[in-house]
Protein backbone atom coordinates (compact mmCIF):
# COMPACT_ATOMS: atom_id res chain seq x y z
CA UNK A 1 0.00 0.00 0.00
CA UNK A 2 2.67 2.40 0.93
CA UNK A 3 3.99 2.02 -2.71
CA UNK A 4 0.62 2.59 -4.21
CA UNK A 5 0.15 5.85 -2.16
CA UNK A 6 3.28 7.19 -2.99
CA UNK A 7 2.71 6.64 -6.88
CA UNK A 8 -1.09 8.17 -5.94
CA UNK A 9 0.59 11.21 -4.84
CA UNK A 10 3.06 11.53 -7.99
CA UNK A 11 -0.22 11.08 -10.09
CA UNK A 12 -1.83 13.47 -8.07
CA UNK A 13 0.74 16.17 -9.41
CA UNK A 14 1.03 14.77 -13.04
CA UNK A 15 -2.53 15.47 -12.92
CA UNK A 16 -2.59 19.06 -11.22
CA UNK A 17 0.38 19.92 -14.31
CA UNK A 18 -2.40 18.40 -16.75
CA UNK A 19 -5.01 20.34 -15.37
CA UNK A 20 -2.84 24.05 -15.85
CA UNK A 21 -2.41 22.97 -19.05
CA UNK A 22 -6.05 22.41 -20.00
CA UNK A 23 -6.47 25.57 -18.28
CA UNK A 24 -4.58 27.48 -20.35
CA UNK A 25 -6.97 26.98 -23.28
CA UNK A 26 -9.57 28.85 -21.22
CA UNK A 27 -13.08 28.25 -21.90
CA UNK A 28 -12.23 28.15 -26.03
CA UNK A 29 -12.99 24.72 -25.78
CA UNK A 30 -16.13 25.54 -24.77
CA UNK A 31 -17.06 28.59 -26.77
CA UNK A 32 -15.79 26.09 -29.74
CA UNK A 33 -18.75 23.88 -28.39
CA UNK A 34 -21.14 26.22 -27.81
CA UNK A 35 -20.35 27.61 -31.71
CA UNK A 36 -21.26 24.34 -33.37
CA UNK A 37 -24.14 23.75 -31.46
CA UNK A 38 -25.43 26.90 -32.48
CA UNK A 39 -24.54 26.61 -36.17
CA UNK A 40 -26.06 23.22 -36.06
CA UNK A 41 -29.36 24.59 -34.86
CA UNK A 42 -29.71 27.62 -37.23
CA UNK A 43 -29.09 24.57 -39.63
CA UNK A 44 -31.45 22.68 -38.64
CA UNK A 45 -34.01 25.66 -38.67
CA UNK A 46 -33.10 26.85 -42.45
CA UNK A 47 -33.39 23.45 -43.88
CA UNK A 48 -36.62 23.34 -42.14
CA UNK A 49 -37.82 26.59 -43.56
CA UNK A 50 -36.36 26.11 -46.99
CA UNK A 51 -38.64 22.33 -46.70
CA UNK A 52 -41.64 24.68 -45.60
CA UNK A 53 -40.82 26.85 -48.67
CA UNK A 54 -40.79 24.20 -51.26
CA UNK A 55 -43.60 22.35 -49.74
CA UNK A 56 -45.70 25.86 -49.74
CA UNK A 57 -44.37 26.58 -53.73
CA UNK A 58 -45.92 23.00 -54.64
CA UNK A 59 -49.49 24.32 -52.73
CA UNK A 60 -48.96 27.13 -54.91
CA UNK A 61 -48.78 26.19 -58.04
CA UNK A 62 -51.66 23.55 -57.34
CA UNK A 63 -54.02 26.21 -56.60
CA UNK A 64 -53.03 28.00 -59.42
CA UNK A 65 -54.01 24.97 -61.42
CA UNK A 66 -57.38 24.67 -59.27
CA UNK A 67 -57.52 28.27 -59.80
CA UNK A 68 -57.53 28.04 -64.08
CA UNK A 69 -59.71 25.33 -63.88
CA UNK A 70 -62.52 26.84 -61.97
CA UNK A 71 -61.92 29.60 -64.29
CA UNK A 72 -62.77 27.74 -67.38
CA UNK A 73 -65.48 26.01 -65.71
CA UNK A 74 -66.97 29.73 -64.91
CA UNK A 75 -66.33 30.74 -68.16
CA UNK A 76 -68.30 27.34 -69.79
CA UNK A 77 -70.66 28.02 -67.75
CA UNK A 78 -71.83 31.53 -68.57
CA UNK A 79 -71.76 30.68 -72.68
CA UNK A 80 -73.97 27.81 -71.25
CA UNK A 81 -76.08 30.64 -69.71
CA UNK A 82 -76.47 32.22 -73.03
CA UNK A 83 -78.08 28.98 -74.67
CA UNK A 84 -81.01 28.14 -72.14
CA UNK A 85 -84.03 27.35 -73.35
CA UNK A 86 -86.13 27.25 -69.81
CA UNK A 87 -86.57 29.21 -66.40
CA UNK A 88 -85.43 26.15 -64.68
CA UNK A 89 -82.45 25.36 -66.64
CA UNK A 90 -81.15 29.22 -66.06
CA UNK A 91 -81.52 28.41 -62.40
CA UNK A 92 -79.91 25.81 -62.24
CA UNK A 93 -76.70 27.38 -64.40
CA UNK A 94 -77.28 30.62 -62.00
CA UNK A 95 -76.30 28.16 -58.81
CA UNK A 96 -73.73 26.40 -60.24
CA UNK A 97 -72.10 30.00 -61.45
CA UNK A 98 -72.55 31.29 -57.87
CA UNK A 99 -71.04 28.46 -56.59
CA UNK A 100 -68.15 28.02 -58.64
CA UNK A 101 -67.62 32.21 -58.14
CA UNK A 102 -67.66 31.36 -54.76
CA UNK A 103 -64.75 28.73 -55.40
CA UNK A 104 -62.63 31.15 -57.02
CA UNK A 105 -62.90 33.73 -54.66
CA UNK A 106 -61.72 30.97 -51.99
CA UNK A 107 -59.07 29.64 -54.23
CA UNK A 108 -57.90 33.22 -54.55
CA UNK A 109 -57.81 33.71 -50.77
CA UNK A 110 -56.11 31.00 -50.15
CA UNK A 111 -53.35 32.23 -52.79
CA UNK A 112 -53.26 35.26 -51.44
CA UNK A 113 -52.33 33.61 -47.57
CA UNK A 114 -50.09 31.33 -49.40
CA UNK A 115 -47.84 34.33 -51.28
CA UNK A 116 -47.43 36.14 -47.78
CA UNK A 117 -46.31 32.99 -46.54
CA UNK A 118 -43.74 32.27 -49.44
CA UNK A 119 -42.78 35.71 -48.86
CA UNK A 120 -42.50 35.17 -45.24
CA UNK A 121 -40.54 31.93 -45.04
CA UNK A 122 -38.18 33.92 -48.59
CA UNK A 123 -36.83 36.06 -45.81
CA UNK A 124 -36.57 33.83 -43.19
CA UNK A 125 -33.83 31.82 -45.39
CA UNK A 126 -32.21 35.24 -46.26
CA UNK A 127 -31.52 36.42 -42.81
CA UNK A 128 -30.49 32.64 -41.53
CA UNK A 129 -28.24 32.16 -44.45
CA UNK A 130 -25.53 34.72 -44.06
CA UNK A 131 -26.19 34.50 -39.83
CA UNK A 132 -24.70 30.74 -40.67
CA UNK A 133 -22.08 32.02 -42.62
CA UNK A 134 -21.14 34.38 -40.08
CA UNK A 135 -21.11 31.92 -37.45
CA UNK A 136 -19.26 29.30 -39.42
CA UNK A 137 -16.60 31.81 -39.66
CA UNK A 138 -16.48 32.70 -36.26
CA UNK A 139 -15.60 28.62 -35.61
CA UNK A 140 -12.97 28.86 -38.03
CA UNK A 141 -11.54 31.76 -36.23
CA UNK A 142 -11.86 30.22 -32.95
CA UNK A 143 -10.89 26.57 -34.11
CA UNK A 144 -7.67 28.02 -35.07
CA UNK A 145 -6.98 29.80 -31.94
CA UNK A 146 -7.69 26.62 -29.81
CA UNK A 147 -5.42 24.28 -31.96
CA UNK A 148 -2.42 27.28 -31.54
CA UNK A 149 -3.19 26.77 -27.86
CA UNK A 150 -2.54 23.06 -28.58
CA UNK A 151 -0.16 22.93 -30.31
CA UNK A 152 1.84 25.25 -28.24
CA UNK A 153 1.23 22.74 -25.30
CA UNK A 154 1.28 20.02 -27.20
CA UNK A 155 4.61 18.10 -26.54
CA UNK A 156 4.20 18.70 -22.66
CA UNK A 157 0.86 17.12 -22.36
CA UNK A 158 2.00 14.64 -24.12
CA UNK A 159 5.08 13.93 -22.08
CA UNK A 160 2.38 14.22 -19.02
CA UNK A 161 -0.14 11.96 -20.29
CA UNK A 162 3.00 9.74 -20.69
CA UNK A 163 4.38 9.96 -17.24
CA UNK A 164 0.88 9.36 -16.35
CA UNK A 165 0.02 6.25 -18.13
CA UNK A 166 3.25 5.09 -16.21
CA UNK A 167 2.70 5.80 -12.68
CA UNK A 168 -1.02 4.63 -12.87
CA UNK A 169 0.29 1.31 -14.34
CA UNK A 170 2.26 1.03 -10.84
CA UNK A 171 -0.84 1.53 -8.85
CA UNK A 172 -3.61 -0.85 -8.14
CA UNK A 173 -6.83 -0.78 -9.90
CA UNK A 174 -9.04 -0.22 -6.72
CA UNK A 175 -7.02 2.53 -4.97
CA UNK A 176 -6.60 3.92 -8.51
CA UNK A 177 -10.72 3.72 -8.71
CA UNK A 178 -11.13 5.93 -5.61
CA UNK A 179 -8.88 8.47 -6.45
CA UNK A 180 -10.33 9.08 -9.88
CA UNK A 181 -13.70 8.80 -8.00
CA UNK A 182 -12.74 11.56 -5.07
CA UNK A 183 -11.22 13.97 -7.42
CA UNK A 184 -14.10 13.93 -9.77
CA UNK A 185 -15.94 14.57 -6.67
CA UNK A 186 -13.69 17.40 -5.36
CA UNK A 187 -13.13 18.77 -8.60
CA UNK A 188 -9.64 19.50 -7.86
CA UNK A 189 -7.16 16.93 -4.99
CA UNK A 190 -7.83 13.46 -4.28
CA UNK A 191 -4.62 13.26 -2.22
CA UNK A 192 -3.67 15.33 0.77
CA UNK A 193 -0.66 15.71 2.40
CA UNK A 194 -0.47 15.42 6.04
CA UNK A 195 1.47 18.31 8.13
CA UNK A 196 1.62 19.00 11.77
CA UNK A 197 -1.20 16.87 12.28
CA UNK A 198 -3.69 18.73 9.98
CA UNK A 199 -4.68 17.41 6.32
CA UNK A 200 -3.07 19.25 3.65
CA UNK A 201 -6.47 19.81 1.08
CA UNK A 202 -8.99 21.13 4.50
CA UNK A 203 -6.38 21.78 7.05
CA UNK A 204 -8.47 20.03 9.53
CA UNK A 205 -6.83 18.64 12.28
CA UNK A 206 -5.98 15.20 12.19
CA UNK A 207 -6.35 12.62 15.53
CA UNK A 208 -2.91 11.86 16.65
CA UNK A 209 -3.32 8.18 16.53
CA UNK A 210 -4.63 8.30 12.66
CA UNK A 211 -2.15 10.52 11.63
CA UNK A 212 0.65 7.87 12.94
CA UNK A 213 -1.30 5.56 11.24
CA UNK A 214 -1.20 7.86 8.29
CA UNK A 215 2.88 7.60 8.44
CA UNK A 216 2.99 4.11 8.05
CA UNK A 217 0.96 4.69 5.23
CA UNK A 218 0.00 0.69 5.64
CA UNK A 219 -3.55 1.50 4.36
CA UNK A 220 -5.90 3.93 2.86
CA UNK A 221 -7.35 6.17 5.37
CA UNK A 222 -9.45 9.55 4.24
CA UNK A 223 -9.87 12.65 5.46
CA UNK A 224 -13.03 12.35 7.63
CA UNK A 225 -13.65 15.85 7.00
CA UNK A 226 -13.23 16.01 3.10
CA UNK A 227 -13.07 12.96 2.11
CA UNK A 228 -9.31 13.29 0.45
CA UNK A 229 -6.75 10.08 0.44
CA UNK A 230 -4.33 10.89 3.41
CA UNK A 231 -0.29 10.88 2.88
CA UNK A 232 2.26 11.48 4.57
CA UNK A 233 4.91 12.63 1.67
CA UNK A 234 8.13 14.73 2.16
CA UNK A 235 9.09 16.89 -1.08
CA UNK A 236 9.25 13.98 -4.16
CA UNK A 237 9.96 11.36 -1.78
CA UNK A 238 8.30 9.57 0.77
CA UNK A 239 9.52 9.89 4.36
CA UNK A 240 10.98 6.44 5.81
CA UNK A 241 9.37 4.93 8.90
ZN1 LIG B 1 -9.27 16.96 4.66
Amino acid sequence: MRANLSELFKLQTVDQELQSIEETKGDLPQQVERLKKEIDDLKLDCENTKAELLETKKQLALNEGDLNSFQDKLKLLKEKLYAVTSNKEYDAITTEIDSMQEKISESEDNTLEMIEKEETLNTAVEELEPKIVLLEEGLIQKNEELNKKITVTEKEYEEFKKQRNEISANIKRPVLYQYERIRKGLGNTAVANISSYACGGCFTTIPAQKAVEVRTMSELILCESCGRILVYVNGEEVVPN
